[in-house]
């Protein structure tokens, strides 16, 4: 068996895209509490905003993958479940700690 950990505070990513509108908000989201400047609206729609490369609420310090907003994260954060296909794909593409990312930004 693969050695692999799926410890979302040592990765973080999902919480990477190149899409600026890769986090939007659906309509659970109204009663959580996130601060409005982290996000933008166009067309109707309402998206977190993504800064170098990864979400604004996204603390890469301490060498952690820490969500500033975690009890009050999006729906669709809550909904991408460790160790899912997606997550695999995420991880993939984005690398632990956004380290593929980062190297293509
Ligand atoms: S890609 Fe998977 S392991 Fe990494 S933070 Fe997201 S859900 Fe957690
Ligand atoms: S809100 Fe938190 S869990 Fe969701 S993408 Fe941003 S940092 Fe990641």
């Amino acid at each position: 068996m693969p050695d692999v950990s799926f410890d979302c505070v040592s990765c973080g990513a999902c919480c990477f895209s190149r899409n600026p509108r890769y986090l939007e908000l659906l309509p659970w989201d109204a009663a959580r509490s996130l601060p409005p400047e982290s996000l933008f609206t166009e067309e109707g729609r309402t998206f977190v905003r993504f800064e170098c490369g990864h979400c604004i609420h996204l603390d890469l310090s301490n060498g952690k993958a820490a969500c500033q907003v975690y009890e009050d994260r999006p729906e669709a954060c809550r909904a991408f479940r460790a160790g899912s296909f997606e997550c695999v794909k995420a991880r993939r593409a984005n690398g632990v700690m956004g380290a593929l990312a980062r190297e293509a930004s």
